[in-house]
């Protein structure tokens, strides 16, 4: 787990294989990929996310949450 970030997935929200597969593509930061067909968080990457919020938006069903751990 990140010591800053936490990234979230929701498995029951994400739809095809080939639509998730595509979904991992958008993290600049290599965030996230799959195994077993399913999509992960790379826990050791976790705080290199940017807040960019492109995950969170090529998902609008909230497949992915993106949590801040430190005060502003
Ligand atoms: S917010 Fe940006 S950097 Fe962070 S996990 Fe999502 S796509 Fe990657």
């Amino acid at each position: 787990m990140g010591e800053f970030i936490k990234v979230e997935i929701d498995l029951a929200k994400f739809a095809g294989e080939e639509e998730t597969a595509n979904w991992v593509q958008v993290c600049p930061v290599n965030i996230f990929t799959i195994e077993a067909n399913q999509p992960v968080v790379v826990k050791e990457n976790e705080d290199e996310c940017t807040l960019c919020m492109l995950c969170v938006e090529a998902f609008p069903t909230g497949a992915v949450t993106i949590h801040r751990l430190y005060e502003q």
